[in-house]
């Protein structure tokens, strides 16, 4: 920081300078977030001081926060779940706003952990989770943080959890499963209800990460079952950031019981609220602004254009990629789609070298991992993939 403070001028030229290096989403195949719609920019604006974490000094952004949870809940058919309404508990479903996925699945897995330590169960060993092998690596920050064992299930030929490698994963140390719906390499979405059925059999809960999957699925022709109608689903992560088109840090947790929220709480002594479940403190209630402006601007229509339209950017990226000759890893689920190209690091290298193309390659297999947003455009894939046969012909 210099003594003196610059210029207004001086500040914006140097924003200018460090913005011309960002992408703008332009040519980026590569992302799960994309441009906020304008509404939600604006509503962002408005409320841009106000902080979820003291609750009782931004009233107004709270009952924002509190909207924003009632729509998922609907969203996510939370009305078959009978819970008291009151605090964050919106007549069917409890939750709160979150900073992404990271944190829903950090905080979920926490709850986990503080509810079945509170009911005093006794462990042999660490407590332990089962998650797929592709899920997402926020994960191994859980692992990290919390002193619990994450064993990874294989997955089938399709990329969804092996049920069978889940099943031999479970003991007497086990607490939860983790099921994707929407991984975020392959867009492929775990069963769900197969999970349920194994979570339920043997008491354990069922956390879905549909970080990505939560603003698609719904929203596709044939949405497959993955949220709170399937009975042994515990808690939902979802991120308005992504393709909710809300602003960045949006994410959401829902839980199905509000036991959840009460394991997450630790009292808050100095704050106008006695206690607070949030991992964060201080909190955005400029994204919970947002997200309520998008939802309440787009509604169910406004997000089912969205989806089809990138779906139909998915279906004319993987014709066109197959008249040049390469194949999907699997036909795409939703927006991501995993194209096997030969040697996929180098041509990633050269796509973004050449011609600054923004893509990303999957784990394993190593394929060419390309995500469709809102921000392409039928003209863009018809580019990339003249780009694509030429880095692959050379
Ligand atoms: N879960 C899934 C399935 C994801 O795809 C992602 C990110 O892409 C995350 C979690 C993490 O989300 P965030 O980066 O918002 O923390």
């Amino acid at each position: 920081m210099n003594e003196q403070g610059l210029s207004e001028r001086e500040i914006f030229s140097y924003l200018e300078n460090a913005k011309s290096e960002d992408t703008d989403y332009y040519r980026v195949f590569s992302s799960m977030c994309t441009r906020p719609h304008k509404i939600a920019i604006e509503a962002n604006r408005l409320f841009i001081e106000a902080n979820l974490g003291d609750l009782g000094l931004f009233a107004g952004a709270h009952k924002l926060e509190q909207e924003v949870v009632r729509m998922l809940g609907n969203l996510l058919h939370a009305s078959s779940i009978d819970v008291p309404s009151g605090g964050l508990c919106q007549s069917s479903v409890c939750g709160y706003l979150t900073t992404g996925g990271t944190e829903s699945n950090i905080q979920a897995v926490r709850g986990m952990k503080n509810l079945v330590t509170a009911g005093k169960k006794e462990f042999k060993g660490t407590p332990n989770i089962v998650i797929p092998a592709s899920a997402h690596f926020s994960f191994d920050k859980v692992a990290d943080m919390m002193g619990i064992e994450v064993r990874r299930a294989s997955l089938d030929s399709e990329f969804r959890v092996d049920m069978a490698s889940v099943e031999k994963l479970i003991n007497e140390n086990t607490i939860g499963l983790v099921g994707i719906a929407g991984n975020t390499e392959f867009g492929q979405i775990d069963p769900i209800d197969k999970l349920s059925e194994v979570a339920l059999e043997n008491e354990l809960f069922l956390h879905v990460d549909a970080a990505f999957g939560g603003f698609v699925i719904p929203f596709l022709e044939k949405p497959q079952p993955f949220d709170f109608k399937v009975p042994g689903v515990t808690s939902i992560a979802i991120d308005p950031h992504k393709m909710g088109l809300s602003t960045i840090p949006s994410g959401a947790l829902l839980f199905r019981s509000p036991s959840f929220l009460d394991s997450l709480k630790v009292s808050t002594p100095y704050l106008t609220t006695k206690s607070q479940f949030t991992l964060t403190g201080t909190r955005s209630g400029a994204s919970a602004a947002a997200t309520c402006a998008v939802m309440k601007y787009l509604g169910y229509e406004g997000y089912r254009k969205n989806v089809q339209y990138c779906m139909e950017l998915t279906s004319k990226i993987v014709e066109e990629a197959r008249k040049l000759g390469f194949e999907p890893l699997i036909e795409p689920v939703m927006n991501v789609v995993a194209l096997k190209v030969p040697n996929p690091d180098l041509v990633r290298e050269r796509l973004l070298k050449k011609f600054g193309w923004n893509v990303s390659i999957t784990r394993t297999p190593r394929a060419l991992r390309l995500v469709l947003m809102p921000h392409n455009s039928p003209e863009d894939i018809e580019l990339f993939l003249e780009d694509l046969k030429k880095v692959t012909a050379e």
